[in-house]
C-alpha cells in the first residue's frame, strides 16, 4: 500500500507504513499521527474530564482529533515556499 497523502499532495509513490484508524488510508511515517484513546469521563458535573486509554492510535492529518493538532510539528508546510 502507498501513503495516501504523499499520492495526492505530491504524486510521490511512498511506501505506507501504517493506517489511519478512521478512515483507513495508507500512511507513511511523516503523514501518520500518534494518538490515544480516550473516554469521557461523567463522575463531575459542570467539569468534564477525559480518561486517556492504554494503547496507540494512528490518524492521518485529516482524521486527527483536535487535541492531536495542536501538537502537530508544521515542519512539512514550509516545503512549499520558494
Ligand atoms: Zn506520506
Ligand atoms: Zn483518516
Amino acid at each position: 500500500m502507498r501513503c495516501y497523502d504523499c499520492a495526492t499532495e505530491a504524486q510521490l509513490k511512498t511506501e505506507a507504513s501504517a493506517n489511519c484508524v478512521v478512515c483507513g488510508a495508507g500512511l507513511c511515517i511523516e503523514h501518520s499521527i500518534e494518538g490515544y484513546s480516550q473516554e469521557a469521563l461523567t463522575g463531575s458535573l459542570g467539569n468534564p474530564a477525559v480518561h486517556r486509554l492504554p494503547g496507540r492510535k494512528l490518524f492521518c492529518r485529516t482524521c486527527a482529533p483536535d487535541y492531536l493538532k495542536l501538537t502537530v510539528s508544521p515542519h512539512r508546510s514550509q516545503l512549499a515556499v520558494g
